[in-house]
């Protein structure tokens, strides 16, 4: 019995999840964590939420807004510390040992999660506040927290009788497993792709940088002297922009959209049949005629007709644009009398060809203005002038891989505003993409504000041996955009964790986001960081004035991509039915009913439609349009001062949207920043739709 005792104590003692972080900044020991410390964490984290959450259930004291709802609030530490540092991990510097991990823990997640909000006891002592709150006296955040949590219950099935209880708690499980399984064969797909080159006549038109970022790669891969590409974007993108080998366009292009779509061990279309039945299940079962309307109630759109209406103001003038521009496109190639036809793999070619044509602008001309590091001082720069924040470099801080760096936020006044991690390059074992996450949330528990750790994750083109990483205008602008995620994690000030930072409507969260691409092309702001990384020169105003003109070109192209995904995602989810789905004939009917052009490929092909699939963006890829609306007309606030720099509409971005995470609902946070309902029309011109 003593050595079982000692043994138990002292696997605990090992493991740094059991111990408070000694960091000053409360930041994760990565060093200390091993692969072997994530089960222990997760099951006792479980334990440990568990019995917070009967001891709330069974309390014999009767039920308050501080015994029930405020401790909710604040359980399961031990598990929210491993959670976010194993799914941070698993995103982005993951291997098999820590997807079996995944693997195995996501249904016990699940289950424990269906634990909690199928808990009749606990459901019923949150019903009689939530009943009784009109006579509580609660403040706005305190009322906000309980309509939340009470609609939690209410979505996960609380109200439900034993048997539909049991059913939804199997079909969530299958659920998570499918999900999951889907994200992974997207990575497996991507990594298990390698196109080598051997003779270089194939790498016609492609950059010296490009050239020689595929022969590093193909060094490490044990192929010196030929020239590797795969489908990670920062890859293949370049071939399609320049490469003149129309076959070797066309194989990286096709490759890159029929991953999951080859009929072997990872092909997603029977995943998407059986993801979508039990979704279909499991809106049923929650009162709901589809997935759609069951997502969708919880959202700044409310219903799928909204959002349906709302995509078609802006679908049909973007293909509209879509077919001027294959026309032009067009005519470009039968100028060169070969007597092709436009193909997907001949667009992003042949736009290149036409933006230097007609702007004489070539993206390898901005490139060396672009230096990662110049950009990051950009944006951080950019919020010293809005928000008065500062960054400072920390050295010697915990990290997962060599490529973070960590940075200090602070305000205005000295006081710490919170931590922020970047990871910025590709590598095996990270997920395409960028993101934002954190390794802390903030909230302010016993009058301490805890501050946020945060994450900012991209797959940025890696500096090579003699460049150091030199972005493209898409980079940039991603680089800005998830900034913007971060800000609105940093200056999270709520109370509760629920409320706190992102944790937001998902057709609000890509406000603060998307709303930092507007300032990251304004001359202005492009001649703080667009600076030469050899000579320090800035962009010279010839090339800045070029940026501004090619504004909306290829807008139509670029919208049209992006609706036809928002489109499908839609129409997968208000199916009402259980029916098989052939995920292929599925998609096509989709597309011909919106009257998708062929010389366009959806921005996501079904099979590799991760956002939908696998993350939380089923019913909900609408959002980012959704969300173009309201950052459009956000930074028009800017713009009518005259000054992009105004420091009272800053403060009024800070302090209605960006501190108050889900203190209030959306629509009204929006509008006492702007006094006014978003006007789409900011949006429509901004992209030439207009
Ligand atoms: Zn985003």
């Amino acid at each position: 019995m003593m050595t079982g005792l000692l043994l138990a104590g002292c696997a605990k003692n090992d493991n740094p999840f059991f111990e408070a972080y000694e960091n000053e900044f409360g930041a994760p020991p990565f060093e200390k964590i091993k692969t072997e410390h994530y089960m222990p964490a997760f099951k006792e984290g479980i334990k440990q939420h568990q019995a917070e959450i009967e001891a709330i259930a069974e309390s014999k004291d009767k039920p308050t807004f501080e015994n029930t709802i405020v401790k909710m609030e604040f359980s399961g530490d031990l598990l929210s510390k491993v959670s976010s540092v194993f799914f941070n991990l698993q995103s982005a510097d993951t291997n098999d040992d820590l997807n079996k991990i995944a693997q195995d823990i996501t249904p016990v997640l699940t289950e424990h999660n269906d634990n909690i909000y199928l808990n009749d006891k606990l459901f019923q002592r949150v019903k009689s506040i939530y009943d009784s709150k009109a006579t509580l006296g609660l403040n706005p955040e305190q009322d906000r927290v309980l309509d939340k949590i009470y609609k939690r219950f209410i979505r996960s099935g609380a109200a439900l009788n034993e048997d539909q209880k049991a059913q939804l708690r199997e079909i969530n499980k299958e659920l998570s497993t499918l999900e999951l399984t889907f994200g992974q064969n997207i990575l497996a797909e991507t990594n298990s792709f390698q196109k080598f080159i051997t003779n270089k006549d194939d790498l016609k038109g492609l950059p010296e940088g490009i050239i020689q970022a595929a022969a590093e790669s193909a060094k490490e891969a044990g192929k010196d002297g030929q020239w590797l590409f795969t489908t990670q974007k920062s890859s293949f993108i370049p071939v399609i922009q320049y490469g003149e080998n129309r076959e070797l366009r066309k194989e990286l292009l096709m490759a890159y959209t029929n991953r999951c779509d080859n009929n072997n061990e990872f092909d997603n279309k029977a995943n998407i049949s059986k993801i979508m039945k039990l979704r279909v299940k499991k809106a049923n079962l929650l009162g709901f005629e589809s997935p759609a309307a069951f997502i969708l109630d919880n959202t700044m759109a409310k219903t799928p007709e909204a959002v349906y209406s709302f995509l078609n103001k802006v679908w049909t003038p973007a293909v509209a644009k879509a077919k001027v521009e294959a026309a032009e496109l067009q005519k470009l190639m039968d100028a060169e009398g070969k007597g092709e036809k436009l193909e997907p793999w001949d667009w992003w070619y042949y736009t290149e060809k036409l933006r230097k044509a007609k702007f004489d602008l070539d993206e390898e001309q901005l490139k060396p203005y672009f230096k990662l590091e110049n950009v990051r001082k950009g944006v951080f720069d950019l919020t010293t002038k809005l928000f008065g924040l500062k960054y400072e470099k920390l050295e010697g801080m915990p990290i997962y891989n060599k490529d973070v760096e960590v940075f200090k936020v602070t305000d205005a006044d000295g006081s710490l505003v919170g931590i922020l991690y970047t990871d910025y390059f590709p590598r095996a074992g990270k997920n395409v993409g960028a993101w934002m996450s954190n390794f802390r949330e903030q909230f302010i528990k016993d009058g301490v504000n805890q501050r946020p750790i945060i994450v900012n994750i991209g797959n940025f083109t890696k500096p090579t041996s003699d460049k150091p990483s030199l972005l493209t205008m898409d980079e940039v602008e991603t680089l800005f955009h998830e900034f913007g995620h971060a800000l609105h994690g940093l200056l999270a000030n709520s109370t509760y964790p629920s409320l706190s930072g992102t944790n937001v409507a998902r057709d609000f969260v890509e406000l603060p986001s998307q709303v930092m691409e507007n300032w990251c092309w304004e001359p202005e702001v492009m001649k703080t960081y667009a600076l030469h990384y050899k000579t320090g020169e800035v962009m010279p105003q010839e090339l800045l004035e070029k940026i501004q003109k090619v504004g909306t070109f290829n807008q139509g192209f670029v919208n049209t991509e992006l609706l036809s995904a928002s489109i499908l995602d839609m129409d997968y989810h208000v199916k009402k039915d259980t029916a098989d789905i052939d995920a292929k004939a599925f998609e096509k009917a989709s597309m011909d009913k919106m009257g998708m052009i062929p010389e366009i490929i959806v921005r996501y092909r079904s099979p590799i439609f991760k956002h939908i699939f696998e993350g939380g963006y089923s019913a909900g890829y609408y959002s980012y349009t959704w969300a173009a609306v309201l950052d459009a007309d956000a930074f028009q606030a800017f713009k009518e001062t005259g000054d992009i720099y105004n420091k009272t509409v800053a403060t009024a971005f800070r302090k209605n949207i960006l501190e108050r995470g889900d203190s209030e609902e959306p629509m009204k946070l929006y509008k006492t920043f702007r006094g006014a309902d978003p006007n789409p029309d900011a949006l429509l011109k901004k992209r030439g739709l207009k």
